[in-house]
C-alpha cells in the first residue's frame, strides 16, 4: 500500500502541494493541506490508488518547500 503523508510540524501552509496535486490535496481555510476526501477521518494521509496518484504525490512531495510530504510504501 502506497500512501502520501504530511508532517504537520514542518508544513507551513503555503498551499503549493494543492496546486500540484489537486486530485489528492485540498486546503483548509488556513491554507493547510487536507489529504484525500474532505470528510476523511485522517486528513494527514491518503492511500494512493494507482500510478497516476503516485506520480502526482511524488511531484507534490518533491516541490514542497518544507519537505513536509512523504510517499511511503508499507
Ligand atoms: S507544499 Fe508543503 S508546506 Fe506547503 S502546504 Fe503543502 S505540505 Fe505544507
Amino acid at each position: 500500500m502506497t500512501e502520501l503523508r504530511v508532517n504537520p510540524t514542518t508544513c507551513r501552509g503555503n498551499g503549493v502541494c494543492a496546486q500540484i496535486a489537486p486530485e489528492l490535496i485540498s486546503l483548509d481555510k488556513w491554507g493547510y493541506p487536507i489529504l484525500g476526501s474532505l470528510d476523511s477521518s485522517n486528513p494527514r494521509n491518503v492511500t494512493l490508488a494507482d500510478d497516476a496518484d503516485v506520480n502526482a504525490a511524488r511531484k507534490a512531495a518533491t516541490r514542497c518547500p518544507q519537505l513536509a510530504l512523504t510517499v511511503t510504501d508499507d
